[in-house]
């Protein structure tokens, strides 16, 4: 989704609004992956030493729980901020600017790292879930399976199997 900037590039105090639905369903992504679309609004703003970008994006999320492996839907949203200055002009040797190359700016990447960001780093369907059974494979959030859930000393695991 790439966003042109002609209208403020040279234009001091000129804005510009976007509001963009934004497809997210191709990414690859472990544990989480985006059905449907981001919804994002936010505006570019030409403050004379650079383009500010702030905006917010909300996107209903597919995870899959990291202990029980059930997948479940979680709203993310999240609020951004960042800064781009011309090729022609110098950085400071700030990391977080990002140069123009001309006037267009790829609106997806950008959102796309800032939701990247906010992803919970361990994804559980809830904060208790009990994951599942080593033995059977079940789902112990839906109930306890008939397991034995006795630990087994190794030394006497053969001999279990003989009786
Ligand atoms: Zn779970
Ligand atoms: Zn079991």
């Amino acid at each position: 989704m790439e966003i042109s900037l002609l209208p403020i590039v040279n234009a001091e105090g000129r804005e510009l609004a976007v509001s963009e639905n934004l497809d997210f369903s191709a990414k690859n992504e472990v544990g989480v992956s985006f059905p449907e679309p981001l919804s994002f609004t936010g505006k570019f703003v030409n403050t004379g030493n650079g383009i500010e970008l702030t905006g917010s994006g909300e996107v209903d999320a597919e995870f899959t729980c990291d202990r029980c492996g059930e997948v479940f839907e979680d709203k993310i949203t999240f609020e951004l901020e960042e800064w781009f200055i011309k090729a022609s002009e110098e950085t400071n040797g700030d990391p977080d600017t990002i140069v123009l190359e001309g006037d267009m700016v790829d609106l997806g990447e950008i959102v796309y790292r800032n939701l990247f960001m906010n992803l919970p780093m361990k994804v559980l369907c809830k904060e208790d879930c009990k994951g599942l059974c080593a033995k059977c494979g079940a789902n112990l959030n839906h109930g306890e399976c008939s397991c034995d859930k006795r630990e087994v000393n190794p030394a006497f695991a053969d001999l279990d199997k003989l009786l």
